[in-house]
């Protein structure tokens, strides 16, 4: 693995790759599975361990630069919505920001790179 992104999760009931996503209430990263509902809360100390990991490369600074979309190791979703075309399907990546961590998107369509924060 390069060490870009969690490590990726599946569903234990349906084998699906689970999604990160805000859980905007609890204020939680969480993973969850589009074909069953289920969920999970993302483990803070893995986020550390990551967070450590790539603190001294360059790696991420590279990777927050190119064009992700051709990627084939980066997971997607299609649960956004890009803020420039309203396009639904996006890559995304992790990256440890001087605000902590960050999720990225990037649109499919267009290229637009947006984040949320962790
Ligand atoms: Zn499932
Ligand atoms: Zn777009």
């Amino acid at each position: 693995m390069t060490g870009v992104g969690p490590v990726l999760r599946f569903c234990p009931e349906s084998n699906d790759l689970l999604y990160p996503r805000e859980d905007k209430e609890r204020k939680k990263l969480v993973y969850f599975c589009r074909s069953c509902q289920y969920q999970e809360d993302a483990d803070p100390k893995e986020w550390c361990v990551y967070r450590n990991e790539v603190q001294h490369t360059s790696r991420e600074k590279s990777v927050v630069l190119q064009d992700v979309r051709s990627d084939p190791t980066l997971p997607r979703t299609r649960d956004v919505r890009c803020p420039e075309c309203a396009n639904n399907e996006a890559v995304f990546f992790t990256s440890s920001t001087e605000e902590g961590m960050t999720l990225y998107f990037s649109c499919c369509s267009c290229g637009h790179r947006w984040r949320d924060y962790v």
